[in-house]
């Protein structure tokens, strides 16, 4: 039987060109299929991520634009609680970049890069057949890395996402803030339900937030951060928009991201950090995970449901841990009204907790930094009740 390509990776970001570069390393014929015209755009993210992110994709780092040190957090009640060491805890990137460099190494290895080119079907017999434009590619395995509203995983008719949030953000000259550190608000006036950012990314800051509530509703919350009486608004005094983004992020883990003939990754797959709403560290975690598991199957001549299924087991016992407390966290969080966010902030104000914050606070893995601030403030134990509520709950 001829195909065209061993393996069609559908999405060409971040996750998608780094499952694409690991499998096309492997010497397999690959294809990445984007429906964009260019790599990296739009861009739809506020693009902090942790130096952990480039010990996997070193030559990534041609596209930091500042690197940050810490965080001044406030609390509903605008009070500001600031935490960071000397050391560099987040960078913070030109996505367009980032994806495009991840990108041009896939396609050193020799992946073949399909862009502006929307796939619109799936047909899956004895091959893969994927129709784009007029076109029918075949291969022996198909990857979603198609984002959040991912079609590939419903045509293997795997699980959506328990639910989106809703991001906007813009880029803005002149706010005022020290270009070291981020800033975060807290509380049901700026970020019901999550919170708002402003990460200083160079010339400019990138100003957002996100919530579970529609777009709409959102952009109405956006605008509140410039209004007077707010923590934010001082800050924002006299910028000016340059550029604005909205995006959806997807929350809640499938219980498989796999089929046969099939694996999806990245957004597809929610690997996504509740807490933060930052996809780009476990996604290409996973992405690893998917491509070793492609490459056997491959060497196999198995790419049965059933072989595919150690993608799961691979990225489950790596980061799977991770992303499910994480989710129990923000569930948590979510539920808790101004006065109890305010209680929470009271309780972890003190120098030896700021410390313990300082020490361990990791934000690739928020649980760690949870389970140390449990055992030295006992009082949090009230809120520890809902954490095993919903994560026996599940999604
Ligand atoms: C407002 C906001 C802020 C964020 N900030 C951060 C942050 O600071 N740090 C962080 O780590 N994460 C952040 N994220 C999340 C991050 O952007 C995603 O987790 C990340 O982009 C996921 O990468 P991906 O490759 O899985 O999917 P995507 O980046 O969404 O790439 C999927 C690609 O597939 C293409 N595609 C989709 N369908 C098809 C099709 N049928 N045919 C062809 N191509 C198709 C799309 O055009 C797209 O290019 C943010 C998200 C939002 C919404």
């Amino acid at each position: 039987m001829t195909h065209d390509y061993d393996v069609i990776v559908v999405g060409g970001g971040p996750v998608g060109g780094w499952t694409a570069r690991n499998i096309a390393k492997a010497g397999l014929k690959v294809a990445v299929i984007e429906e964009h015209m260019k790599v990296g755009e739009p861009v739809q993210c506020a693009g902090i991520i942790t130096p952990r992110v480039f010990d996997m994709v070193e030559f990534a780092d041609k596209s930091i634009l500042n690197e940050v040190k810490g965080a001044n957090i406030y609390s509903p009640a605008g009070n500001k609680l600031t935490i960071g060491t000397e050391k560099v805890q987040a960078k913070i990137i030109d996505r367009t970049k980032f994806d495009s460099l991840i990108m041009d190494s896939a396609m050193n290895e020799g992946a073949e890069l399909i862009t502006g080119n929307r796939v619109t079907g799936l047909v899956m017999g004895e091959h893969c057949e994927v129709t784009v434009g007029d076109k029918t590619l075949k291969s022996k395995l198909i990857i979603g890395a198609d984002g959040a509203k991912s079609n590939v995983r419903s045509w293997l008719g795997l699980e959506e996402p328990a639910y989106y949030l809703n991001g906007f953000g813009a880029d803005i000259e002149g706010v005022k803030i020290p270009h070291d550190k981020v800033n975060v608000f807290f509380g049901s006036q700026l970020a019901p339900n999550f919170f708002a950012w402003m990460i200083p990314a160079g010339d400019i800051v990138r100003v957002g937030l996100c919530m579970r509530e529609g777009q709409d509703t959102v952009y109405h919350y956006f605008k509140k951060l410039f209004e007077g009486g707010s923590a934010s608004a001082p800050l924002l005094e006299g910028s000016q928009v340059a550029k604005t983004y909205a995006g959806i992020i997807p929350l809640g883990l499938p219980t498989k991201t796999y089929a046969d003939r099939g694996m999806i990754v990245g957004d597809a797959a929610s690997h996504v950090k509740a807490t933060s709403g930052g996809g780009i560290y476990p996604g290409l975690v996973c992405a690893q995970h998917c491509a070793q598991t492609a490459i056997e199957a491959l060497e196999a001549d198995d790419t049965s449901e059933k072989m595919l299924a150690n993608y799961q087991k691979a990225w489950l016992k790596d980061i799977g841990d991770e992303l499910k407390k994480d989710i129990m966290i923000h569930k948590v969080f979510a539920s808790l009204t101004d006065e109890q966010i305010e209680d929470v902030f009271n309780m972890v104000s003190d120098e030896e907790t700021l410390a313990v914050i300082n020490k361990v606070g990791d934000i690739d893995y928020p649980s760690r930094l949870g389970w140390m601030l449990l055992k030295r403030e006992p009082k949090l134990l009230k809120y520890a009740g809902k954490f095993l509520r919903y994560g026996l709950r599940g999604r």
